[in-house]
Formats: C-alpha cells, structure tokens, sequence
C-alpha cells in the first residue's frame, strides 16, 4: 500500500539525492543509504524479538537515528516512541512505563544519566548499525495496513500528564501530502530541524513531509539563534519551523536583522500562539511569515494560508489544509455562526488513532470521526481561521467570556513587553478574574501604563484587574508558557 514502507519507494527514485544533513558533524545521507540504514535497523529489531505492534523507543538529541528508528518500525509494524530528554527522571519513567517498549535505544548524552532504562542499543556514533545483519536476518514479512500503528507521539502535558498519541502510517502519511500539497514541496526543498524531535513538530510539521517530497533535512540538535539564522542561509534553506519562542530570540540578532534570505520561501510559526510583533518583524523585511496551528493528535498540519494572504488576514492560521475538514461547534454540538467563536472539530485521515492505554480520553476526544481540538476559534466570511486560544484556558469573569489570546496579542504589542501571559484566577465575587504576568524588555513600568494601554483598545471587562511584573514566565519542557503553573502559584494571593 502506498502508506506503507514510502521511504524505500522514496529511495528508489531519488536514491543519490542527500535526504538528510547532520549539521552537527557535517555528515550527510542519501536517499539510498537512508533506506539501507532503515533495512539494516530493521533486521537488528527483529533479531531483538520485536514483532509488529511492540514499542521501541529512543532517548537522542535530534540526531539521524530518529529517521532510522521511525523507518525500521515503518517497514516491520513496530511503534516507534521517540522519548523526551527535556523530561525528569521521574516524567521519563513514567512515560517508559505507559509505553512500554520492547526495545529501547539511547544516545551516549544521556546513557550515564539515565543507566535505570536499561537500553538496548548505546548509540555512539553515526554508523552505529553496520553491522551486516542484513546478510544473517532476513526480514520477516509482516502484514501491515494503514491503519496499524507507527509511532507514539506524547503530547505536550501543557495541560496535564503528557498523552501518548498513536499515530497510524497514514496520518503520518497523510499529514505529509497535506503539507507537500500546500506548500508545494519537491525534491527542491530544504529545512532545518532544531525544534525537539521527540515532538510532533519537529518530526512531522516538516521533517517527514520534506522527505516523502525527496528533499532534504538539516538536522541540528541545538539551538542558538545567531547560528539557526546563519544555517538557513548556509544550507539554503527554502522553509522552516520554529517555535514562537524561539522566532522571539530570532528577530532580536544583528544576524536577522541583516540577512535577506533570498532561498526561503515560507518561515513557519506554530505549537502556540505567535506574538504579532514576531510577525511584524518579518513583514517589515518583506519575508513570507504564517503562523500555523497544529496537534501532536492532528498531524500536526491542519490549515494552510498563501503568505501574501495572510498579511491581508492578520492572527488567521488560514483554511482547511485540502484532505482535512473542520467546523467550529457550539456547547451542544451545532456549528456556530460567522466570527462566533466555537470549538474546533477536525476530521481527516491524517489523525491519531487513540490515545495509548486511554479509552476514556480516546471516548472524550472523537465524536464519530471528529476530533474535538479543546481550542476555540472564529472563522471569518471567507473561511479563514483565528484560534481564539484553549477552552480550558477561557476566562468567564462576571458572566463574560474572556479570551486570553486577544489580552496577549494586545499587550504583546507594547513596545515594552517582552513576554505575556493571561489567566483567570479565582475570585469570591466575579468567578475568575483576568490577571496578567508580564516581562519586561528592559526597565520598568506601572500597573497604570498598562491599564491605559489596555483602555485604547480592550472593552473594560477584559482589561486584567492584577498586573504581576516577573523577570521570566515560566515555560513548560517545550518551550510554552507554563500557564498552569502560574494558576497554582498565584491562585491563593
Ligand atoms: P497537552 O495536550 O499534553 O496538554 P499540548 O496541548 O501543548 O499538551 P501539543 O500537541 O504539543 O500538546 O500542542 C497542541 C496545542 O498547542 C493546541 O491544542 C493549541 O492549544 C496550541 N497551539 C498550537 N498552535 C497554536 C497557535 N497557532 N495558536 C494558538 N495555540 C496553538
């Protein structure tokens, strides 16, 4: 089936073509070696007693093995987990335990570390798997379908314990020829990976796509601003994905400020909302910038917008990719009107199966084959999109409903602030009350600046009763703003 085992037809037709770039160690792999390196692993998997269905996981920094592991699996059914090393021991084990793998590999960063997963593979170095076992294992022939299970991706644990989100081969196939559609990717292409691997949006936002498109992927396994503008350019990278975060650092450098670009074309915000002064700065270069909203459960891919489109849409993540239908529903299920916010519902066949060992979330997320998102959004008359943020995130203050995202993006405006993040706190009175946590670029500034700034645009209900000036918000291990956090800390004061 086409879903199945693409990279070995992959490797067929651009088999000298350079599929992937270590830019850590300037070593770089051709479509053809790729698959071999897949073969080889996958013997070794067998040769390990891993049979279809068993999971294997691997603890690395972004690194080659993360496309060996995923295509092994993909060739003998097995799942392939790839494990977070931003997490604490006790987090890690938690997630080893849920998932229960097989067999599990890790790079030799982290072996000492974490010594109690008892791997089964030490990776060391970039030919870790010569081994000829291809000669010795013939690889078994599995009956594998579309809908089996490839990979387990955890979601972010923003909101609670991370969920192990299955991924079948075809929402992995799936999401990447929405993404290769879109986007209009061929064997062309080129684009650095730095944000974490072990996430959905560093393994299938662009890496997996650009690889069913014959392309190739600059890996890099950290990130310093200065150096991600110079690689771009160096590699001449045609598209990219960062995270908000992260495109704040960026457009701060001299290196930024000055480069040009003349490869890219299209820069890729997603995995939470991006301040519109990130989107400012590249619109004041002339560079093509769209904000992308996406899902470890739902491809992550979902909505596509031209970038010259999008300076006419402001905030609007675009519309529906082209195999991906939405609707935004009321409480009780009914769409809502133009510009209503509403749950979004996603349906495709780029989605998860089922959270692992998790009926009742599984039960909780689908109604018959859609997908509930937990995040509100409006969609204009023309069908473009605003996420209005996280329902569960909604304030309701006096009766009012209160979308953080808006206060952000607003405050976020201020010439001043460098990060913001809104939240409803408990009160006798109102239910909630509307708070904001603000970091400063530099200097200082009153509560009363900012309720004045507020008043020129935001209707007094949503204009935040608390202001906290902190040094630093806190983050989550992937890099978003820990709201919850902020909630448990602040709900008693
Ligand atoms: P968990 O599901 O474990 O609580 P998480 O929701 O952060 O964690 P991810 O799959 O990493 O898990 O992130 C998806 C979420 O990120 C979306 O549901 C949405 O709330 C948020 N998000 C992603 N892109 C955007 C965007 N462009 N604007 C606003 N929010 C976004």
């Amino acid at each position: 089936q086409t879903e199945i085992d693409w990279i070995g037809k992959r490797a067929q037709l651009f088999s000298n073509d350079r599929a992937i770039i270590d830019a850590d160690t300037d070593e770089s792999w051709t479509y053809f070696e790729i698959n071999e390196r897949a073969e080889q692993l996958a013997a070794i998997l067998v040769d390990h007693q891993v049979n279809k269905g068993d999971r294997v996981a691997l603890l690395a920094p972004n690194h080659v093995s993360y496309l060996d592991f995923l295509f092994a699996c993909m060739k003998i059914g097995a799942i392939f987990v790839p494990l977070n090393w931003r997490l604490s021991t006790d987090e890690l084990q938690y997630v080893v335990n849920d998932s229960g793998p097989t067999f599990i590999a890790v790079h030799q960063l982290f072996s000492e570390e974490h010594e109690w997963l008892e791997p089964s593979m030490i990776i060391k170095t970039n030919d870790y798997i010569n081994s000829n076992h291809l000669n010795d294992i013939p690889l078994s022939v599995v009956d594998i379908s579309e809908k089996d299970p490839l990979a387990m991706v955890y979601t972010g644990g923003t909101t609670g314990k991370p969920k192990g989100a299955v991924l079948s081969h075809q929402s992995i196939f799936w999401n990447a020829i929405n993404t290769i559609v879109s986007w209009n990717l061929t064997k062309e292409d080129c684009t650095l990976t730095t944000i974490p691997m072990f996430h959905t949006g560093g393994l299938n936002a662009l890496t997996t796509p650009i690889l069913l498109a014959g392309g190739t992927v600059v890996l890099r396994s950290t990130f310093d601003p200065e150096e991600a503008v110079e690689e771009l350019i160096n590699y001449r990278c045609t598209t990219v994905l960062f995270i908000p975060t992260m495109y704040h650092m960026i457009v701060q450098t001299e290196m930024f400020k000055q480069a040009d670009f003349p490869d890219m074309k299209v820069f890729l915000s997603g995995g939470a909302p991006c301040p519109l002064t990130v989107y400012e700065a590249f619109k004041n270069k002339g560079l093509k910038f769209k904000e992308g909203y996406g899902l470890t459960e739902a491809g992550p891919n979902n909505f596509y917008i031209d970038p010259d489109e999008a300076l006419l849409h402001q905030g609007s993540v675009g519309r529906a990719m082209l195999f991906n239908e939405i609707k935004i529903v009321d409480e009780d299920g009914a769409e809502v009107d133009v510009n209503v916010n509403g749950e979004l519902w996603l349906k495709g066949k780029h989605l998860f199966e089922c959270y692992w060992n998790n009926e009742e979330e599984t039960r909780n997320a689908f109604i018959q084959d859609w997908f509930l998102t937990g995040d509100l959004a409006r969609r204009d008359a023309a069908g473009y999109v605003y996420i209005a943020g996280r329902k569960k995130e909604m304030i309701i203050s006096g009766g009012e409903n209160i979308y953080p995202l808006e206060i952000e993006h607003w405050l976020q405006s201020h010439e001043q602030v460098n990060e913001v993040a809104v939240v409803g706190l408990p009160h006798d009175k109102w239910g909630e009350v509307v708070a904001a946590f603000v970091s400063l670029c530099d200097g200082h500034m009153t509560e009363e600046v900012l309720v004045k700034y507020c008043e020129q645009k935001l209707s007094r209900y949503k204009i935040p009763k608390k202001f906290y000036m902190v040094d630093e918000l806190p983050k989550t291990h992937v890099g978003k703003i820990d709201k919850n956090a902020l909630v448990k800390e602040y709900s008693n004061i």
